[in-house]
């Protein structure tokens, strides 16, 4: 049951398939230790995807293989509403007051979009996707949120949220929150193509928390190391090394032994990456088999989103009510 007397927190993902070691760092750890203290709220952006992406034809597989590493990873959806964004009318509704309470030059000003347009011309980009903050917005406030759990690159449209719900606010009344963003590490884990990139399926550079032993072990033994090491016995750096970055997360019991072994030169690389694999395997193990639990019983996957949307829906239409109530409606 959600509970009322908690802060409510709204987090989603863009339902893009099978989750990779970046989602767990990034945000799915967090997400799981927050489920206790909070009220949270689950959210399969599915909307959002189409920002992006106007192929819909692999949408509901995805969202299924990405609701089933959250649900593998810990997500209790007893304790947290699972559901996905289409499903819920009022996101759309909501979405379109708001649009009215935001300019397009403040839109255009949203440090997200300059990045992700970097290569395009704005003028040329879709409504939808130059207005995905707003949409970002009524995700949070139709649940009422308290937090959003953001990185430090995505403070900004947490601003975008809470100058919308001021805006409405002095408007037509009190309805909405501020919501507070909470910043949590988020640490972003690197690639498998380097120390300096991020770990993305674009970039064909991730390790998925569905991956079994051998896989793991093929695209870890690939990754670039110190480029000074280069024979077994030469001394390394561990400290510009992917595969350290990977034992300070994965392996930390042993990453002082590891380091002083690299400098050593008496621990090559080969063994490095053997141990590291071993470790990431063994913290994928479980995952693994909770995942083969859920996609033995697809019904059961489906069971626990239309639950979800139910207990969703109840909350958006409670808000839609205050909304409607307070623009005199009707
Ligand atoms: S021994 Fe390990 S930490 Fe050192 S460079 Fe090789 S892979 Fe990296």
């Amino acid at each position: 049951m959600t509970d009322v007397t908690r802060k409510t927190i709204l987090s989603g993902m863009r339902p893009t398939g099978k989750l990779h070691l970046g989602h767990w760092t990034g945000a799915l750890e967090n997400w799981v230790a927050l489920q206790d203290a909070y009220s949270n709220f689950h959210l399969v952006a599915d909307y959002h995807a189409l920002t992006t992406n106007l192929d819909t034809s692999g949408l509901y597989q995805n969202t299924i293989d990405m609701v089933i590493d959250w649900l593998a990873g810990g997500i209790d959806p007893e304790k947290s509403p699972v559901f996905r964004q289409s499903q819920i009318k009022e996101h759309t509704e909501l979405h379109l007051i708001f649009s009215m309470l935001i300019t397009k030059n403040r839109l255009e000003r949203n440090p997200s979009i300059k990045e992700q347009v970097r290569d395009l011309d704005i003028e040329n980009i879709a409504y939808g996707h130059l207005g995905y903050p707003v949409l970002q917005a009524a995700d949070i406030l139709l649940y009422r949120g308290d937090l959003v759990p953001v990185g430090e690159d995505q403070l900004s449209h947490v601003e975008i949220t809470r100058e919308i719900a001021r805006r409405f606010n002095a408007t037509w009344g009190e309805v909405f929150p501020e919501p507070e963003p909470k910043l949590t590490k988020f640490a972003r884990l690197p690639g498998l193509d380097g120390k300096d990139k991020k770990m993305s399926k674009s970039m064909n550079n991730t390790i998925l928390l569905s991956d079994d032993t051998d896989t793991v072990w093929q695209k870890l033994r690939k990754a670039p190391t110190d480029v000074q090491k280069v024979r077994r016995n030469d001394p390394g750096r561990p400290e510009v090394c992917l595969v350290y970055t990977y034992h300070e997360k994965f392996n930390p019991s042993e990453t002082e032994e590891i380091a002083e072994g690299c400098r050593s030169g008496e621990l090559g690389c080969v063994d490095c990456k053997k141990r590291c694999a071993a470790r990431i395997d063994s913290f994928l193990a479980p995952h693994r088999e909770q995942r083969a639990r859920y996609e033995a019983r697809p019904d059961m996957v489906e069971e626990i989103l239309q639950d979800g949307e139910t207990r969703a829906r109840r909350r958006a239409e409670e808000t839609m009510h205050a909304v409607r109530d307070a623009m005199k409606l009707g």
